[in-house]
């Protein structure tokens, strides 16, 4: 680093599943690499949404759970010592001479040959409800994802939402928390049709306490713990549920921020770019994974592995031109800097 600015050959935005492979590829291909990512922690989709879920679709692992396979790329990747940008968005990118000039929320400034974004739906966060007050409980009493199922054991935990996500956790907290609250605005939870049944069972059973059709309506506590959630129903008949902490599932809001303002190309939302090399419509600026879009795009992390090669392919020629890149398989050349 020299006057303050990092550099190096490819500068990565997103440390999701895709992100962290890239820099797999492009290691191996002899690239150095840079990621930003504005979350505090890699893994993307897979380490702040579902941790803990089991994934039956990534070659060669007939089951893995998210934070595992996050866990391996990161090994995976360790021998082409990236450097990690965490807790910071990037906000300005723009062309540099024969490369780009990358400049996060943190005043982190990054030059670069190539860049591959791998943003995943944007620099995403959830839809939070429209509570007063709600602000001084969230990371206390409120959370969003759940990270670490085990915080809740004993807790009185209440659910809001009606989808897969707050179906999947009351199911999966019932296990172990003292109690578990279902706050849905309708009798029909929309998740898949096997949990919403398990879900319908377990109230049944007594295990967990479906509030519907009702709505969030306030929050009761002190200095962001909770005591209780009020919910109400349509005609604005109030109800009291004590609780210590509210799950609010309401989805993301998936927001590409500063991306769409980098003059790329979009597609509803997505960088489009060519199938064959995962380049957008700016030379030199790559997309893979859940934000790269091209007809018959299949949004799986398999696919973004895919797209990380090819990208990592086309930016040799950017970085050396003129040279010739002789395909090797890794069982042929090894992984350079990894001890066994
Ligand atoms: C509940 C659930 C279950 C799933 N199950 C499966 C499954 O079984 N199999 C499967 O293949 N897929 C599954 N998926 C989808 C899978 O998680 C995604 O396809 C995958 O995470 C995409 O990886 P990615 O690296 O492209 O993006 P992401 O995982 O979304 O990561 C993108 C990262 O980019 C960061 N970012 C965005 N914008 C910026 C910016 N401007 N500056 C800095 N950082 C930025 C974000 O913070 C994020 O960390 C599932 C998804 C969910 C929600």
């Amino acid at each position: 680093m020299v006057d303050g600015v990092q550099r190096c050959d490819v500068a990565i935005i997103g440390a999701g599943p895709v992100g962290l492979f890239a820099v797999f590829e492009c290691g191996m291909l002899g690239f150095k690499c840079q990621m930003v990512d504005s979350l505090g922690a890699p893994g993307g989709q897979c380490s702040a949404l579902y941790p803990e879920k089991p994934i039956f679709d990534i070659p060669g692992y007939p089951r893995i759970e998210a934070a595992e396979l996050v866990r391996r790329l990161e090994e995976q990747a360790a021998p082409f010592a990236p450097r990690y940008h965490l807790d910071q968005q990037v906000e300005h990118l723009k062309r540099l001479g024969g490369g780009f000039r990358l400049e996060t929320s943190r005043g982190v400034t990054i030059e670069s040959r190539a860049v591959i974004i791998a943003a995943g739906v944007g620099a995403f966060g959830p839809n939070r409800p429209p509570l007063e007050g709600l602000e001084a409980y969230e990371g206390k009493s409120v959370f969003y994802f759940v990270t670490h199922r085990e915080a809740f054991r004993g807790q009185r935990v209440v659910i809001a939402g009606g989808g897969d996500s707050a179906v999947d956790w009351a199911i999966s907290l019932a296990e172990l928390a003292a109690r578990v609250s279902v706050i849905h605005r309708r009798a029909k939870f929309r998740a898949a049709p096997e949990s919403a049944a398990r879900l319908e069972a377990l109230a049944r059973a007594g295990r967990i306490d479906l509030v519907v059709p009702y709505q969030l309506h306030a929050l009761e506590g002190a200095e962001g713990r909770l005591d209780a959630v009020i919910a109400a129903d349509l005609g604005g008949a109030t109800k009291r549920i004590p609780a210590d902490v509210l799950l609010p599932f309401f989805g993301l809001s998936m927001n590409l921020g500063p991306i769409a303002q980098w003059g790329l190309a979009l597609d509803h939302h997505h960088i489009a770019v060519a199938p064959a090399t995962c380049m957008s419509a700016v030379e030199g600026i790559f997309a893979v994974g859940d934000i790269a879009t091209y007809p018959g795009k299949l949004k799986l992390i398999l696919s973004g592995f895919a797209e990380a090669a090819l990208a990592a392919h086309a930016i040799h020629p950017l970085i050396h031109p003129g040279e010739a890149l002789h395909f090797e398989y890794s069982t042929m050349k090894g992984v350079p800097g990894r001890t066994a």
